[in-house]
């Protein structure tokens, strides 16, 4: 009808695949936290999720031909633990009959660990396989949480574990609280057009390493909508207005109980970037034919300088894969 381009507003991208923590196989089992029986009964073949306080977790390699190395969590017997579950254990969920739990613990109190295999999930969680990947998020975010609600947000008391995990009561006010995140939203800015010309909003924090950009992110405010945020956040950073957002994952980052909520959104290039003092360092669009060869270069080099694009665990990152695919 009309060989007109179509408008900013209706080039859109697909993910290519689902963020790297939003893996999960491990069926949470709500109704199993509350079965006092069938927890017991399920103790004798349970595994367990060892994270120390840093985050970090056994890992074992799994290795094969033709293919990149992934990884596995080196689960524990729940038996090495005692006869029923430790104190501060937290049910992750079932799968095919076995319970998964968390517990906080360090290498040198479990018998035969390398302490070199215990790494975090920034480090490798874009190589754990799906089930690890769900057991390790969900075990460091429940974990993180206990760590802050161990008194009672109304009266002060000391809080009680209770539903295997999943929540904590004050025996004094009767308060009950539930594992907490907040929300942030992450917003891949770009300008709407299609092709190897099209451009990308990215920014630096000035805490990042030189050369290292993403693209914009912050944190939901109480009382604010999601939408009104990304607006928000976008135009206090770099001083750009934006456009038809849209929702596109999100995936929970347990560091330490944030989950990020991802959009894009479209703005004009034409627009003066103005970026937020001491928040921004230096923002800039790039084409899709640059960050195209960035991906591909690990880095690559700008006028000023090798610039560097957020690790394969980020969101930020499936983000970017996804609208540099995109045509
Ligand atoms: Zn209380």
């Amino acid at each position: 009808m009309t060989d007109a381009p179509p408008s900013r507003a209706e080039q859109h991208f697909p993910l290519l695949g689902p963020p790297r923590l939003s893996r999960a196989v491990v069926d949470r089992a709500e109704p199993l936290r509350l079965d006092a029986e069938r927890l017991a009964a399920g103790w004798a073949k349970a595994q367990v999720v060892v994270v120390d306080e840093q985050g970090r977790t056994p890992l074992r390699a799994l290795t094969g031909a033709g293919r990149a190395t992934e990884y596995e969590v080196a689960t524990k017997a729940g038996v090495e633990f005692g006869a029923s579950p430790p104190e501060g254990a937290s049910l992750l969920g079932e799968h095919e009959g076995v319970a998964y739990w968390a517990v906080r613990g360090r290498p040198s109190l479990i018998a035969g660990d390398d302490p070199s295999q215990w790494q975090d999930l920034r480090n490798r969680g874009a190589d754990l396989d799906a089930m690890s990947a769900g057991l390790v998020t969900t075990a460091v975010a429940v974990l993180n949480w206990h760590d802050g609600a161990g008194f009672c947000a109304n009266c002060g008391s000391a809080t009680e574990r209770r539903n295997s995990g999943w929540a904590r009561h004050c025996p004094n006010c009767g308060r009950e609280e539930y594992p907490r995140t907040d929300p942030a939203v992450i917003c891949l800015v770009h300008d709407g057009g299609s092709g190897e010309s099209a451009q990308v909003l990215l920014a630096r924090q000035p805490v990042w390493p030189p050369g290292r950009f993403s693209v914009l992110a912050g944190f939901v405010e109480a009382g604010e909508s999601l939408e009104a945020c990304v607006r928000r956040e976008v135009e206090e950073e770099v001083g750009v207005v934006v456009s038809d957002i849209r929702y596109l994952a999100s995936q929970a980052w347990p560091f330490p109980r944030s989950i990020m909520i991802g959009f894009s959104a479209v703005a004009d290039p034409e627009q003066p970037i103005v970026p937020a003092d001491g928040e921004i360092e230096e923002a800039f669009w790039v084409t899709r034919a640059t960050l195209r060869a960035a991906l591909v270069e690990g880095d690559w080099a700008a006028p000023d300088g090798p610039l560097l694009l957020p690790g394969p665990v980020s969101i930020a990152r499936t983000m970017l894969e996804a609208w540099a695919a995109a045509h």
